[in-house]
Formats: C-alpha cells, sequence, structure tokens
C-alpha cells in the first residue's frame, strides 16, 4: 500500500463508508464534502428503511455485510429491527421468498391474516399475503453518520466540510482542487458524491450515464393508535408504496421517480395524490391519513441500477463509489468496505459494479478491426 492520500470526495453515505474502511486499513485519507454538514443530500433525507430482500441477486449479501459493519461501528440501536413486511402479487411474494431463501435470510410466508395481524394497519387491504422479514427495520441514520465522522476523526483522518472539489486528471494522476486553491494529488482519489459523481467526474472528461431521480417522502398524522413498534409495510407492486411509524405519525412514500439534474429539486404537490390512494388500496386504515410535510430527494441509478465501484478505465487512479439507488442505507457500509479495497489496490470490485460496463465498447472490441 503506497503512503499516499487517498481522496473522497462527498460527505454522504458512500464517502463516509469507504473514508471509515480506509482509515481501518491503514491509509491516510482526506474526505471532502461541499456542504457545512454531512449526508446533506440523499444520505440525510432518506426513508432509512433497512431492507435486504429485493430482486437485486446482490441486496442480500451487501445488507448482511453492512449489518456486521454496522456491529462494529458500535452504535447502539442504529438498526432497530421491528421487521418488514413485503406485499404484493403472489409472483412477487415468491421471487422475493426465494431470494431470502438463497441469501438464508430468516423470513416467513404470511396470508392476508398473518399479515394483519403482524402489522394491523393492513387489516382489510385484500391481496394474497406478503413475506415477513423479521430481522429488518429502521435504521437511526443521524447515529450511523455521527459514529463514523467520530470513527474518523479518531483515525486522524482529514475531514473538510464545506468544501466543494474539482477533479482532473493528469499524466501524473487525478487531482483534486479544493476550494481555497490547493490541489491534492498522489494516491487514488474516490468518487462518493451521489448525484453530483457524473457531472464532477465529467468535467474531466470522465462522465458515465448516471441518472439522478427524485423521489418524494411525506409525514402524515391522523391515523388512529399508530403503534411505534409497527412494522415497515412495503408495497412491491406495479403500485409501489412503503409506509413505517414515525414521530407519532407515518412516513411514506409512493415510489415516484421523476430525472433532473443533480441539486435540489422541486417538490411536485400532486404526488401526495398519488400516496393517497396507493395507500388506501394497501392498507384502508391509512387512508385518512393527513399530510404534514413533504419533502424530495434524489436517487442515483446507473442504466442497469447496479452500483458503480471500482476504478475507472480511463484514470485508473480514480475510483467510483456511486450509483447507489435506492439501496445505500441498506449496503452503504458494505459497499464502502469494496472501495476502500479496490482504492487501495487490495482486491477488485465486483465485476458486476465496475464503471468500465458502462463506457461503450473501445473500437475493435468485439474482434471487428477499428479500420484501415
Ligand atoms: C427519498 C429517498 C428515500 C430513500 N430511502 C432509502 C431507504 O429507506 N433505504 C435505503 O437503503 N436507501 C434509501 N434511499 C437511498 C439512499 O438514501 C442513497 O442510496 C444514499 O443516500 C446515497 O448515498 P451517497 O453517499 O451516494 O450520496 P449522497 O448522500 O447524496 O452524498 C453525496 C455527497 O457528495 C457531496 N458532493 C457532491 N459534489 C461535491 C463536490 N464537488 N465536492 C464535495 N462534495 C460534493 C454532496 O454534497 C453529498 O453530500 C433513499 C433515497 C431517497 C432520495
Amino acid at each position: 500500500m503506497s503512503g499516499e492520500t487517498v481522496v473522497v470526495v462527498g460527505g454522504g453515505i458512500a464517502g463516509l463508508a469507504t473514508a471509515w474502511q480506509l482509515a481501518r486499513l491503514g491509509a491516510r485519507v482526506c474526505l471532502v464534502e461541499m456542504e457545512p454538514a454531512a449526508a446533506t443530500h440523499a444520505s440525510g433525507r432518506n426513508a432509512a428503511i433497512f431492507r435486504s430482500v429485493d430482486m437485486h441477486p446482490d441486496t442480500a449479501g451487501l445488507a448482511t455485510r453492512s449489518r456486521a459493519l454496522l456491529n462494529d461501528l458500535g452504535v447502539p440501536g442504529a438498526l432497530r429491527a421491528r421487521g418488514v413486511l413485503l406485499l404484493g402479487p403472489e409472483d412477487r411474494v415468491d421471487a422475493l421468498a426465494t431470494r431470502a431463501r438463497e441469501h438464508t435470510v430468516r423470513h416467513e410466508r404470511l396470508d392476508p391474516n398473518g399479515c394483519a395481524r403482524r402489522a394491523p394497519l393492513v387489516a382489510g387491504g385484500g391481496g394474497t399475503g406478503g413475506l415477513w422479514v423479521p430481522g429488518d427495520g429502521v435504521l437511526d441514520v443521524h447515529a450511523v453518520v455521527q459514529a463514523l465522522l467520530g470513527r474518523l476523526r479518531a483515525a486522524g483522518a482529514e475531514v473538510l466540510l464545506g468544501c466543494p472539489v474539482a477533479l482532473s486528471v493528469t499524466p501524473g494522476g487525478a487531482q483534486v482542487r479544493l476550494a481555497d486553491g490547493t490541489v491534492r494529488q498522489g494516491g487514488a482519489v474516490v468518487l462518493a458524491a451521489g448525484a453530483w459523481s457524473s457531472a464532477l467526474a465529467g468535467r474531466a472528461g470522465l462522465g458515465l450515464p448516471l441518472r439522478a431521480m427524485r423521489r418524494h417522502l411525506a409525514h402524515l398524522g391522523g391515523v388512529e393508535n399508530v403503534d411505534a413498534e409497527h412494522p415497515v409495510v412495503w408495497g412491491t407492486g406495479p403500485d409501489e408504496v412503503y409506509f413505517r411509524p414515525e414521530s407519532g405519525g407515518l412516513l411514506a412514500s409512493p415510489c415516484d421517480e421523476a430525472e433532473g439534474p443533480p441539486g435540489e429539486p422541486p417538490i411536485d404537490e400532486t404526488v401526495a395524490a398519488l400516496l393517497a390512494e396507493r395507500l388506501g388500496r394497501l392498507a384502508p386504515a391509512v387512508a385518512g391519513a393527513q399530510l404534514r410535510r413533504l419533502w424530495t430527494c434524489q436517487r442515483t441509478f446507473a442504466p442497469d441500477r447496479e452500483f458503480v465501484l471500482g476504478p475507472d478505465p480511463r484514470a485508473p487512479s480514480v475510483v467510483w463509489a456511486t450509483g447507489l439507488g435506492g439501496r445505500g442505507m441498506t449496503c452503504g457500509l458494505a459497499l464502502g468496505e469494496l472501495a476502500a479495497r479496490a482504492a487501495l489496490g487490495l482486491a477488485p470490485a465486483p465485476a458486476a459494479m465496475l464503471p468500465g460496463r458502462l463506457l461503450p465498447p473501445a473500437p475493435g472490441a468485439d474482434g471487428v478491426a477499428a479500420g484501415g
């Protein structure tokens, strides 16, 4: 391992988790975040649901590793395992159960009565049943972020907040220009800038086709007897929607998606009607809920919705750790470990996540002569 400083751009879960693992591996680390506080964007404005069973083949494995790293972090109550109930058409629930079995995630198939017993707010919602995942639940995101910052500082890492940076690539490797004009060059630069990653890299000629997709969250009140320990409920069918208890009411999302430029997306008030409609169908007891607050943030996706992690083949000292989509709070700690190992050349990133897959094939790479 070289003694050069690794610069991590972005103080969301991807950057914090990568920087923590770099420090654990003995590397010198500098984490730079443009906002005055860490986790200001997606990592601080999400639903905080730890959901280890979905249709991605790698989620359950990464969630299991993240859970272990959460224990290493030593934050009491960081994951409140109040259970996640996944509802949906029978074939979808079957497929999720298969996924859970493959990864030995504890689960149980429930009929509609069993669902209502576990999650009383879905009583009367119809449907054919669901999948109960008792070990999943809700993260204390603030505590996790503070613990990561604490670990970084204790390890002597530099943490620069309020420090937007620019990236460039020179024959000597990647360079990062800090807000005060100073330049860092030497070791790897990890791009963990969420929705901004592609624009940041693009100015250094390394853009990738990532998309920033807005999603709304709502805080709802006016629902009788919301038990703070009620499980998370996720309708996984075509009318996707989820909710969980929060501050005496419910936190819910209609799982909307709209592409936009990286930044603070505007709120679309019409989403409230979509949420009410979807919630009403899934959980009639919630149909009369009143909207207390609506907010948005962006999730960042590669076209294939797989993570983007590993060295850029055009400039290998630039290491991507982005495209966390809607799974970043669940998988982020494990992804940080993978990114740190890739940045230090200790282990290659998983092939399915490599950024090179998003580049057009090099001329002649398919065996056809490039010309002349
Ligand atoms: C509405 C919503 C609900 C969600 N719910 C869940 C959920 O329940 N469970 C789950 O697992 N996931 C959820 N997610 C997904 C999760 O929040 C994201 O996958 C994760 O936060 C992405 O983390 P990140 O570090 O890649 O990005 P971010 O948290 O956005 O961090 C990127 C950071 O880079 C900084 N930055 C950008 N450009 C620069 C620059 N030039 N210089 C310095 N710093 C820069 C930004 O300020 C930002 O802080 C949700 C997301 C949204 C939007």
